[in-house]
């Protein structure tokens, strides 16, 4: 099913139309040192496939915040973020491996269960992941204008910001699609491939502002409740980034952002 990961031709796809992770596995299959913050809907931090992939906070040993209603618990009550977390760092549980096997997923929660959010919950999400030494921050969300208390949020964090496109067919260098098209050093816009090799028809897309496309058609993982699904959407694309951003961490641990995003 990971076509995004190892493409043979399985479903009528382009053989090698793939991120090649079996030929990254062989230098790394990841590592636990890298915290990679997930913001989204929250994750099913009971997942079997993400079993022992979850950054634990040393104050109350709780896996990561909701920023709706200020609390430590980050339980999805949807299913996006979750799915988002198994691409990123699935552990291989039922075949479900992430880009990275190994990770601390940081689950950050501003969406709600019917998938909507505020941007000062998105913006306090930033802030904690920050704080709590997030490496990585994978954003499967968008929407609203120009805003430059987000921007700043961003600006701010030491962190690498993988960003989803959007999913509206849009041209982000005529129109900008928000945090994705923020012009900043350290954030990588990500549009969505299929398994053919061609941008999805979904696909927001841009020369100057998307910096890469990443699979994100019919993306298989994980779904609260020890479930599975696939996905269609920017949104899945996002997470291969970030995975691949945690293996070349895990390959050189003093990294720059430049530097990472230029490998990316
Ligand atoms: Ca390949």
């Amino acid at each position: 099913n990971l076509w995004g990961l190892h493409n043979t031709g399985q479903q009528g796809g382009k053989v090698d139309t793939d991120i090649d992770a079996p030929e990254a596995w062989a230098t790394t299959t990841g590592s636990h040192n890298n915290v990679i913050a997930v913001i989204d809907t929250g994750t099913d931090y009971t997942h079997k496939a993400l079993a022992g992939n979850l950054w634990t906070n040393p104050k109350d040993g709780s896996h990561g915040y909701n920023a709706i209603t200020g609390s430590n618990d980050p339980m999805d009550d949807h299913y996006h973020g979750t799915h988002c977390a198994g691409t990123v760092a699935g552990n291989g549980t039922d075949g479900v491996y992430g880009v990275s096997h190994k990770a601390q997923l940081m689950p950050i929660k501003f969406l709600s269960g019917s998938g909507g959010g505020t941007l000062a919950d998105a913006i306090k999400g930033i802030v904690f992941a920050t704080e709590n030494g997030a490496r990585i921050t994978s954003n499967s969300w968008g929407g609203g204008p120009f805003n430059q208390a987000l921007k700043d949020a961003f600006a701010s964090s030491p962190a690498l910001h993988i960003i989803a496109a959007g999913n509206d067919s849009n041209n982000n260098d005529a129109r900008p699609t928000y945090p994705a098209t923020y012009d900043m050093d350290n954030i990588v816009s990500v549009a969505a491939s299929d398994r053919n090799e061609a941008l999805a028809s979904f696909t927001n897309y841009g020369a100057t502002t998307v910096d890469l496309a990443a699979p994100g058609v019919a993306i298989y993982s994980t779904t609260p409740g020890n479930k599975y699904k696939n996905l269609d959407g920017t949104s899945m694309a996002c997470p291969h980034v970030s995975g691949a951003a945690g293996l070349i961490l895990a390959a050189y641990p003093e990294i720059s952002n430049d530097e990472l995003k230029a490998r990316l």
